[in-house]
């Protein structure tokens, strides 16, 4: 055969037409044709890890084991638990559907979105934090407080999703599949009843600019945050498999929740037992049309279908969080000053003691660890430098050091 009839087997140019042929067993190749094969496996195997990575859904926990991982970072609020748990559980299954074949997907399942509604400090974006950390899924925190309608002072609400991006290292895949929390989201409630008589930028402004982000949508967003501005390149997000799971504490909620409850009950003949035990926690009742009185826009609750509550925090309950979490503030110390060599042991009645004071102060669970740092600044100070081997932590010394701590300041009246 003349050497000039040699032809690439892929393409079919001739020797003339290419710069290189690379001679196999039985035929051919050009660069060209190398070049493309080269792009082909590129996208060959992105497509495989990421149908690689879709299966890592698949491997989701069952609602009762979420809720037992769960158990152990988060003390009570069981109803919110179990209601989160089930959500997250059917999130995933949602997600596993998108991925079988279109058949077995006739029946598109909605997102669970999630709202929960509970005093500040009960464990709402402990909850959050904690249901990322199972899934091992991108999770970031967002206060709907800084956003503002496109146009006016204050962030876009598409850099909710910067945040998300920013925490996975601009991953757009790993972004897709994370969490939200976004905090106080009573504070973007509707004014007043009749929107239009001032613009209402910040209420329900911001739960419109919402809507699609929760319902599923490419959103473009701005990788520094902030505003958006015409020069700036956007990078472009899918939200149809981010979990939001909104929080605030809504107060005054429960008043609007007493007068549906007892509208309800008018006529019947309620025991008064019964009614006690609906005032002493109302919250418990707490559902969307609630939340739409209190001025959250219907079109917002509709893409947040699941509604949760948190309860109040009690004193037995405040105990068991300073000793009972996997990383509970007395495991903490005690580790701390174990790196010093220091063996800490605290008595029991100061146990009590912080709790009666978290209580006192209304500080809830955020202010234990306030409390035990007041307590115990000063020996983490002095200690380190001082030849200690043990430190026992008793009532005497833990009363003296709060009495002189600046906390003792915020005691309300
Ligand atoms: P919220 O979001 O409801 O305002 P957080 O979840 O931020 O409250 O709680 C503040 C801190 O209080 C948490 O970091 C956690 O240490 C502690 N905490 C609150 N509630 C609980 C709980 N139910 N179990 C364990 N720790 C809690």
């Amino acid at each position: 055969m003349a050497k000039n009839t040699l032809h690439c087997a892929f393409c079919g140019r001739s020797r003339d037409e290419v710069k290189i042929l690379i001679a196999g067993q039985e035929g051919h190749i050009c660069e060209n044709c190398v070049e493309h094969a080269r792009e082909i496996i590129d996208q060959e195997l992105t497509a495989k890890e990421e149908k690689a990575k879709s299966s890592f859904k698949l491997t989701v926990k069952k609602p009762i084991e979420i809720k037992k991982f769960l158990d152990e970072y988060v003390i009570g609020q069981d109803d919110a638990k179990k209601v989160l748990a089930v959500a997250v559980y059917n999130h995933y299954k949602r997600l596993q559907q998108k991925n079988a074949d279109a058949k077995e997907a006739e029946i598109e399942i909605e997102k669970s979105n999630i709202v929960m509604v509970g005093e500040t400090g009960t464990g709402k974006t402990l909850l959050a934090k904690s249901i990322a950390r199972l899934l091992n899924v991108p999770f970031a925190i967002v206060d709907a407080t800084v956003f503002t309608e496109a146009g006016y002072v204050g962030e876009d609400v598409e850099s909710i999703l910067t945040r998300l991006l920013q925490v996975c290292n601009y991953d757009v895949s790993a972004a897709e599949r994370g969490i939200v929390y976004i905090d106080e989201i009573d504070k973007i409630a509707r004014k007043g009843d009749n929107p239009s008589i001032t613009r209402d930028v910040s209420g329900e402004g911001v739960q419109q600019g919402m809507l699609k982000l929760l319902e599923g949508a490419d959103v473009l967003v701005p990788p520094q945050g902030g505003r958006k501005h015409p020069e700036q390149k956007l990078i472009k997000i899918n939200t149809h498999n981010i979990l939001f799971i909104c929080g605030g504490a809504f107060d005054g909620i429960d008043k609007v929740i007493a007068r549906r409850v007892q509208t309800n009950t008018i006529g019947f003949n309620v025991d008064k037992e019964l009614q006690e035990s609906r005032q002493k926690n109302l919250l418990r009742f707490v559902n969307a049309t609630d939340l739409k009185q209190f001025g959250l826009i219907p079109e917002l609750l509709g893409r947040l279908p699941v509604v949760t509550h948190l309860d109040p925090l009690d004193a037995p309950t405040l105990r068991l969080i300073l000793t009972t979490p996997r990383n509970a503030l007395f495991k903490q110390y005690t580790r701390l000053f174990e790196m010093e060599g220091i063996k800490l042991s605290i008595e029991e009645k100061v146990m009590d003691f912080m709790v009666k004071k978290a209580m006192e102060y209304k500080l809830g669970a955020r202010g234990l660890r306030s409390i035990c740092e007041s307590i115990l600044t000063d020996a983490m100070y002095e200690m380190p430098s001082a030849a200690v081997k043990e430190f026992h932590l008793d009532l005497d010394y833990a009363q003296r050091h709060f009495e002189k701590s600046s906390i003792n300041f915020l005691k309300v009246a």
